[in-house]
């Protein structure tokens, strides 16, 4: 199948600024050719040519790098959902997924799941074109203390031959990714999201175990000290990045550790979801001290040029799967970014920090046709994601 989207502006994933009026030449599943309108002859030769309409902007398809397809963020309740039928949980997956991809979600990173790894499934059927959704990459059942966050889910683990058995388990049930609980966490009872749940040895021995399975490793970070120990024992990403401490989230907020993050170039994936707007400021409209610290810790990483990417956290209670777009405002509120720089951390960087920018983050002759056609200027205005015209998900329209 050829197709050619005609006369729409090109964002191309990292410059600055919007192209002229362009042709997309898709052919199967990669983009062939990006050219001038005029180029029509060969641009356009035995496609099926789409023309969005004017005002038309075409993007890379965005990029959520945390989610969890097997939560139903309508359930409070994450261990109670284990329970559930397998054919219920895979069923629903799969109607996210769609969601996700007809919101302009082509590619997200899946950050755990239970032992049935439905997750996996889905991923599988999406990628032969069975069904439709975004690319996926799985990182399976998340390493966690005995009893540690989201200890329900198969992963828990005490010393380093565990580790080492259960990160080789993981990529023998075929994950892309590994993930730690380096911190106890909110959706789990008798965890504490402000206190780390592994020693920074034992993060190392997980982290060179992902190496040896050539696996990127993630971990999950609320207390500043877990953060600490996961950057140090050299993650590839940290999740959260809440810098919790004695009073909560952002009450912890250390700027010498956000500088090692930069000098390392770990990937912070801050969960920053729609929801978050209601942190922002009191009953009152006084800017809330949670909001005045996350700032602070944002505006330390940027200084210290630490690299950022766009999540959600979708599957936790009330993060809807396809609401990236309607995040990705608030996001810019935290971390002080432009829209362009938001938009950058949501396709170019985040298909870096997930290891696939060989195939997608950017329109570019020769990548997987993901593909978003918004109207309106996202780099002005971030809400225009919210309305897609068209999306392409390697060259399949959703
Ligand atoms: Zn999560």
């Amino acid at each position: 199948m050829t197709l050619a989207i005609v006369g729409v502006r090109v964002w191309d994933g990292s410059s600055d600024r919007l192209s002229d009026p362009c042709t997309i030449r898709v052919e199967g599943s990669r983009i062939a050719a990006i050219g001038p309108v005029g180029d029509g002859s060969t641009l356009l030769e035995g496609a099926e040519v789409v023309e969005p309409g004017p005002g038309c902007v075409a993007l890379p398809g965005l990029i959520d790098g945390h989610v969890h397809l097997t939560l139903d963020p309508q359930e409070r309740d994450a261990a109670a959902q284990v329970a559930r039928s397998p054919e219920d949980t895979a069923k629903a997956a799969a109607e996210r997924a769609a969601a996700m991809v007809r919101a302009g979600i082509t590619t997200a990173r899946d950050l755990g799941g239970g032992p049935g790894h439905l997750e996996l499934t889905l991923r599988d059927r999406i990628a032969s074109g069975e069904v439709a959704g975004p690319r996926l990459l799985c990182a399976g059942q998340p390493l966690t203390s005995p009893g540690g966050h989201c200890h329900f889910w198969g992963g828990e683990v005490e010393g380093d031959d565990e580790i080492r058995a259960f990160v080789a388990k993981q990529r023998d049930a075929g994950v892309d990714w590994i993930k730690i609980m380096a911190t106890g966490g909110v959706l789990t009872k008798g965890t504490r999201p402000g206190e780390p749940q592994f020693e920074q040895a034992r993060i190392e021995t997980a982290c060179d175990a992902a190496r040896l399975a050539g696996r990127r490793i993630a971990a999950h970070c609320h207390a500043t000290e877990g953060i600490r120990r996961a950057v140090r024992a050299g993650v590839d990403s940290v999740e959260h990045c809440s810098w919790s401490g004695a009073k909560g989230f952002g009450s912890d907020v250390d700027e010498a550790l956000a500088s090692e993050i930069g000098e390392r170039g770990t990937w912070i994936s801050p969960t920053v979801n729609a929801g978050w707007k209601r942190f922002i400021e009191d009953k009152e409209g006084v800017e809330t001290e949670f909001f005045s610290n996350m700032r602070r810790a944002f505006e330390a990483l940027r200084g210290a040029g630490a690299r950022l990417i766009v999540s959600t956290d979708a599957g936790i209670p009330n993060v809807a799967h396809d609401a990236l777009p309607r995040a990705l405002p608030i996001f810019a509120r935290f971390t002080g970014l432009s829209p362009v720089e938001v938009l950058r951390c949501a396709t170019s960087a985040a298909a870096a920090a997930l290891g696939v920018d060989d195939r997608t983050g950017r329109l570019e002759p020769g990548l997987e046709a993901d593909v978003l056609v918004v109207q309106g200027d996202p780099l002005t205005n971030l809400s225009a994601l919210e309305r897609p015209v068209l999306v392409l998900a390697r060259g399949v329209r959703a």
